[in-house]
């Protein structure tokens, strides 16, 4: 499948949260999000700040989390394509190229207007 493609079924896929509100959003992936939770572990993980150790972190917290989706589409409603690292899943070259594909989906549903 076309990288291309593969965004857009994944912005097909986020259209399902376009009557939730950021708040929503925001409330269920900072309780449930698998890497919140990992963080109120009695060992939680700890960030390198090297790169490639962080992102490998974060991209194994990602595949096993239940909210990939409520996250990317929160994600991208906070930081659009600026936030660096990996959230929901995609890394932010992902998410760059997402961003305008979602954003006209988004601009055409709510009017121009932000929930
Ligand atoms: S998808 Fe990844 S970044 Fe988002 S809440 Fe889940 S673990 Fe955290």
């Amino acid at each position: 499948m076309e990288r291309h493609d593969r965004l857009r079924q994944i912005a097909d896929r986020l259209d399902r949260f376009t009557e939730a509100t950021t708040d929503q959003l925001a409330e269920a992936v900072g309780a449930e999000g698998a890497c919140m939770v990992a963080m109120t572990e009695p060992e939680p993980p700890v960030l390198t700040g090297e790169e490639v150790s962080d992102r490998n972190l974060a991209e194994r917290l990602c595949s096993g989390c239940m909210f990939q989706e409520a996250c990317l589409e929160l994600e991208l409603r906070w930081s659009g394509p600026m936030q660096i690292g990996v959230f929901g899943a995609l890394p932010d070259e992902d998410r760059r190229d997402l961003y305008p594909i979602w954003r006209a989906r988004r601009a055409r549903q709510w009017g121009g207007g932000q929930r």
